[in-house]
């Protein structure tokens, strides 16, 4: 049974005072639904914005999702906060999402949502100034998405602050990135989900020993949504939160890229729905194949 009704938060998208209502929303979800969520202030951006956990669920098994990092990647902020009401609605109506049932996989697996890692950069991008129509960084023009330490970082190619690549001074060396770093250590974390725009693309490797089990992971995300599974030179290369979190603890992580291809741009609103669909099951499908590993 495929039960399930809630008002998406889309309308969030058009809004030019994005962070705050991400906020407000966050607190409404965690108000009518107090039996099963809980929220964190995880951190504060360098324009002293919260930046929001979301927790539900109640199982040892800890999976951790998290939206745009990148700046004009807010469609991605939406998503999540529509896929939280989603699995709160069927966990409501006792439903299934294929064969698994979502009561028992919420005792099993706890789920940590940050759908927002980056409310300065999405309010540059929201608030309609053409300046900032295509910024990816956060208020001091650092990439988050290039400000985690690995092995095999990416090349700088970007030198200064700006709309996007430059990677900062050090690793971690904004708020953004502290908060997920200090999120993560304290959780462990046994999957984690980024989702980024645009391409429709999964990218899952970072110099795993475990290969095989995150491949098996990873395809079945790409047939779930449809979205092509990428394969990367070795050794693979890159400073994001993906790499950094199987680089450090060995388990699966992917960066998914939802909507078609759109350029240096925020992805067009009509591109949601399809957005929604691809996407509305993965953090239950991901957390039950997690489930399968163990
Ligand atoms: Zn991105």
């Amino acid at each position: 049974m495929h039960t399930y009704e809630f008002n998406s938060s889309i309308s969030l998208y058009s809004c030019n005072d994005f962070s705050k209502s991400v906020n407000n929303e966050i607190l409404d979800i965690k108000k009518y639904n107090n039996d099963i969520i809980s929220i964190d202030k995880i951190g504060l951006s360098i324009k002293r914005k919260p930046i929001l956990s979301i927790k539900l669920g109640n199982g040892p098994i800890k999976v951790f999702i998290n939206g745009t990092h990148h700046a004009r990647e807010a469609i991605t902020t939406v998503l999540i906060l529509d896929q939280i009401k989603y699995i709160i609605s069927l966990y409501k109506n006792n439903s299934y999402i294929y064969d698994i049932d979502i009561k028992k996989i919420l005792d099993k697996v706890t789920f940590i949502f940050v759908p927002l890692v980056n409310p300065d950069g999405a309010d540059l991008v929201l608030s309609g100034d053409k300046c900032y129509q295509n910024w990816k960084a956060n208020a001091n023009g650092v990439d988050l998405n290039r400000n985690y330490p690995t092995q095999y970082p990416d090349e700088d190619t970007v030198l200064i602050p700006g709309f996007k690549g430059y990677s900062g001074l050090y690793s971690f060396s904004e708020p953004e990135t502290i908060a997920l770093k200090h999120l993560t250590e304290k959780y462990l974390f046994d999957g984690a989900i980024s989702y980024h725009s645009s391409g429709e693309e999964i990218y899952w490797q970072f110099n795993q020993l475990n290969e095989e089990r995150d491949l098996k992971i990873a395809n079945k995300i790409s047939n779930e949504t449809n979205y092509t599974l990428l394969y990367e030179e070795k050794p693979n290369i890159g400073s994001g939160y993906k790499d950094w979190f199987i680089e450090n603890y060995q388990k699966p992580s992917l960066t998914i890229e939802v909507s078609p291809y759109v350029g240096e741009n925020k992805v067009p609103i009509q591109n949601y729905k399809k957005i929604f669909e691809e996407n509305k099951n993965i953090p239950i499908v991901f957390a039950n194949e997690i489930l399968s590993t163990y």
